[in-house]
């Protein structure tokens, strides 16, 4: 079903055929690539770095924010046979260091705005080459342009799509320190037609890319939605409401990918209201719980649906989807039916019993698209991958209707007294509440439950501990009660928007 083939043959390969439509456009400066422009750059890229010393099997890291060279830069080291290991710009020196060691990068390419950091990590942690993308050459490292400058034949090299590593992602480190995750070609080949199967990206279609391109989420958006389809891709390097509004506006997007925090800001943006933004069709919003109050009210202003995107990093990364027929009659709070070729299993938690039909359990996954297993840890790998069932960590239903819905994740669920509480859930009962603004509830140690609901929220009018403890009590049932709030300024975020629970334990 799946066929043979590498990224490169794919993605190029398609790419090739749109010719001289606009592949990427950068959202800011408004300078555009051709698809003709970025298979030549790519193939002239690959060249440039096999004579700089890449060989199949190399892995080559990438840091930078969205721009359209990014696209390139991927797309290159790809087709030279390599792996890439996209890393975050922002990272601090020893993050960065860390993770150039860990997945043993021998060449880095790097924005620009972050040159010094590039060729001070590389220097700690043995790298060999770097190339700085958007022109020139500064910190004493060459630009990655000359690379494509020289040109030459495009290396060929004979890989196995089945087993060869083409994208070496990390998972957000959400519940712990992050992971590296080994995607082959055909784990990729396989999401991308999965999800070109419910999501038909046409050459019609504009596509607005803020959601950073080192994770997962947004790396699918350059690559398996956006070019495959002979669409454009309007990347932006930072999610302001403003300037990203505005860009929906100036480029006529027809999709766009949100992440929950977006949602909240987008909600109470009253530039919606002075803008055209008639164009935009699908919005799809994932890697998080996301509320749906909250995106009503914002489907409502936009005039456009908002349905889930689920997926993880060891998934490549989607298992579901709301197909695109299916768009209005799904329900907002639901991620959609099961991908193509993809298996679903729920179980008890830590078992391998199946839950009775209409319970929530875990969720286990098999499919093409589950990874190859995690870099360096065998250990990890088999206890997440059993029998190519990839346990999931998230807690799942299914309802009558054969669709699928996310209720947290299983780390995360409290206990109280032997009852599960999802902070998801409480989290947007909050958010219903007008004085709040944003909220993360996490369990904390509790004489009598054992463990209960503690909520940090923002607030924006006047409104005490009592009061919002009440709001909660009122609308769930009774072992669910949040039994203590805490006022901060900001929850803290990953880049795609995760709550970060640990950082608000630690913060007590
Ligand atoms: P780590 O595994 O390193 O702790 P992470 O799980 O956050 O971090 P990712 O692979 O980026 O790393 O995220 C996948 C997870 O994100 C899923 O397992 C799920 O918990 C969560 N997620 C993704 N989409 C949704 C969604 N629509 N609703 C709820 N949760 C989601
Ligand atoms: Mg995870």
């Amino acid at each position: 079903e799946i066929p043979d083939v590498t990224l490169t043959e794919l993605v190029l390969g398609t790419a090739r055929e749109s010719g001289d439509k606009i592949a990427l456009v950068d959202g800011t400066t408004g300078d555009s690539l051709t698809y003709a422009e970025l298979v030549e750059a790519a193939e002239a890229g690959a060249a440039g770095l096999h004579r700089a010393g890449v060989r199949p099997g190399d892995v080559v890291a990438l840091m930078s924010h969205n721009q359209p060279a990014y696209a390139i830069a991927l797309h290159a080291v790809i087709a030279a046979g390599a792996t890439v290991t996209p890393i975050n710009p922002v990272l601090t020196h020893r993050e960065v260091t860390g993770q150039l060691t860990a997945a043993g990068a021998k060449v880095l390419i790097a924005a620009n705005t972050v040159a010094d950091k590039a060729v001070e990590v590389a220097a700690a942690a043995g790298v060999t080459r770097v190339f700085l993308l958007g022109g020139d050459d500064v910190s004493g490292a060459p630009s990655f342009e000359t690379l494509l400058a020289e040109g030459g034949p495009a290396p060929d090299p004979d890989l196995d799509p089945a087993t060869a590593v083409a994208v070496l992602p990390f998972s957000s480190g959400t519940t712990g320190t992050s992971k590296g995750v080994r995607l082959t070609h055909r784990n990729l080949v396989a999401n991308l037609l999965q999800t070109r199967a419910g999501w038909p990206i046409g050459p019609d279609d504009v596509q607005a890319a803020v959601l950073p391109f080192f994770h997962i989420y947004g790396f699918t958006i350059i690559l398996n939605s956006g070019l495959l389809g002979g669409a454009t891709v309007v990347t932006l390097p930072r999610f302001e409401v403003g300037g990203y509004l505005a860009a929906l506006a100036r480029y006529r997007v027809t999709r766009a990918y949100f992440a929950p925090p977006m949602l909240l800001a987008l909600a109470r943006a009253p530039e919606i209201d002075e803008l055209d933004l008639s164009s935009l069709r699908y919005v799809l919003c994932g890697a998080a719980p996301m509320d749906v109050e909250v995106t009503e009210r914002l489907e409502k202003r936009l005039g456009c649906l908002i349905r889930q995107g689920y997926g993880m990093t060891e998934a490549s990364p989607g298992t579901h989807q709301v197909f695109d027929a299916e768009f209005p009659a799904t329900p907002t709070g639901s991620v959609g039916r099961l991908s193509p070729n993809t298996e679903a299993r729920l179980v008890r938690p830590g078992t391998d019993t199946d839950v009775p039909p209409g319970e929530p359990g875990e969720l286990l996954i098999r499919g093409p698209q589950v990874m190859a297993g995690y870099l360096g840890n065998p250990r990890a790998t088999a206890e997440t991958i059993t029998d190519g069932w990839l346990h999931t960590g998230d807690m799942v239903r299914v309802d009558d209707d054969g669709l699928f819905w996310v209720v947290d994740r299983i780390k995360e669920l409290i206990k109280y007294k032997g009852y599960q509480v999802a902070p998801a859930e409480l989290e947007s009962v909050l958010l219903t509440h007008p004085a709040v603004t944003d909220a993360a509830v996490v369990g904390v140690p509790h004489a009598e439950g054992g463990e209960a609901p503690r909520a940090y929220v923002v607030t924006t009018g006047p409104v005490d501990e009592g009061e919002l403890m009440m709001f909660v009590a009122e609308r769930v049932a009774p072992y669910k009660k949040v039994r203590e709030v805490r006022f901060v300024d900001e929850i803290p975020k990953s880049p795609t928007g995760k709550i970060l629970r640990r950082v608000l334990r630690d913060g007590a």
